[in-house]
């Protein structure tokens, strides 16, 4: 089994070679922005195991357990460690949280928001490198560093790389061997490990895959949402004979970046970015979803899609009854599950899935 660097552990050694670390709230972002100053993201999604009162004192309680837990988190001195806030405008819930740290919470890290367009337009690149732009200058002032343009593209070639040894653990998932959570506790640690040590905890993994893996009478189905969490539902499909043989999840294979095209590099940023795979928190229309998600299940022999949502999740549910209805028009059956990140995964939800299951075996 992979030995997988603890994220506290992995802050504070960038501390200690003279890095600075930044917390970096969900989606998408830059991280070899980030990087060319030196500075780790690391990004919170959620996390589940907080005290949520904290934030409850600033949010409504039909706000998303994501925002719900970070600010709690964030109160509650869990990234004190950080020297950085980039919240990313992914979605109204995310907006207000910017907001509520800007001009309420002032937390002692400057708080750098991004504004992603919705589109793929010329136009929108354009938009998204100028953010990057101000971000450059924003990360310019608070670490006094100006990283040249050959700096700029070091940094993106090394994300490269990374996000190269990711869709490799991708496509070789099942010659992997791992389980369910083993696969995704090693995907997932692309969320706060250095790119060039993820790409050797990768290559490591990939080293070790098998030829000729044997097959399983496990059902094969698309996760597809935000984040698998609680990942106890990772065991549970698996207990219930289940597999996760492809996702469409925004913490991970919504983040199948290509490369770029321009020469310019913050350019180059923001067209890997924009053509990324579909997302609805990038504004990809419906079809383009369900499109992809057929496509997926074509590839992958997948016979479903579980939705597994988080709670109070709009941008999701906004799109949730066309796409399954063009999902079952086009003979692939799905299910929804919401969840609330802290909470335990409830008895009611295994059964559903269990049942899935069973359906479309
Ligand atoms: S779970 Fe949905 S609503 Fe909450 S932060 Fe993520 S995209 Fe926004």
């Amino acid at each position: 089994m992979l030995e997988i660097p603890h994220r506290t552990d992995t802050c504070r050694q960038f501390k200690a070679d003279g890095g600075m670390v930044a917390a970096v709230l969900p989606i998408h972002y830059p991280r070899s922005l980030l990087r060319a100053f030196h500075i780790l993201p690391v990004e919170v999604w959620g996390p589940p195991k907080v005290d949520v009162s904290y934030g409850g004192a600033h949010l409504q309680p039909y706000v998303c357990s994501i925002v719900h837990n970070a600010l709690s988190f964030l109160k509650a001195g869990g990234l004190d460690e950080t020297d950085i806030l980039l919240v990313p405008h992914t979605c109204d819930s995310l907006q207000g949280l910017g907001s509520i740290l800007i001009d309420f919470v002032r937390p002692r890290q400057p708080v750098f928001p991004i504004y992603l367009p919705r589109g793929r337009r010329p136009e929108d690149v354009d938009f998204l490198a100028e953010e990057f732009r101000a971000l450059y200058e924003n990360l310019a002032r608070v670490t006094g560093r100006r990283p040249t343009e050959d700096a700029l593209w070091a940094a993106i070639r090394r994300e490269e790389a990374a996000d190269q040894a990711l869709a490799n653990l991708y496509r070789h998932r099942r010659a992997l061997g791992l389980g369910n959570r083993d696969f995704y506790r090693l995907v997932r640690s692309r969320e706060f490990l250095p790119a060039e040590t993820f790409t050797d905890l990768a290559r490591a993994a990939l080293a070790q895959r098998q030829a000729d893996p044997p097959r399983t009478d496990r059902v094969p189905v698309i996760l597809s949402g935000i984040v698998p969490e609680p990942m106890d539902v990772l065991d549970a499909i698996e207990e219930m004979d289940g597999e996760v043989v492809a996702d469409d999840l925004a913490c991970c294979g919504r983040r199948l970046y290509p490369q770029g095209r321009s020469e310019d590099p913050l350019r180059y940023m923001a067209e890997r970015i924009l053509f990324g795979p579909p997302d609805v928190t990038r504004g990809t229309p419906i079809e383009d979803r369900a499109a992809h998600l057929l496509r997926l299940a074509e590839d992958t022999g997948a016979r479903g899609v579980i939705f597994y949502d988080v709670k109070f999740c709009e941008p999701e549910l906004f799109d949730l009854p066309d796409l399954r209805r063009r999902l079952k028009d086009a003979g692939l059956p799905s299910v929804n599950i919401e969840v609330d990140i802290g909470d335990p995964l409830p008895h009611q939800t295994i059964t559903r899935i269990g049942a899935f299951l069973e359906v479309i075996e």
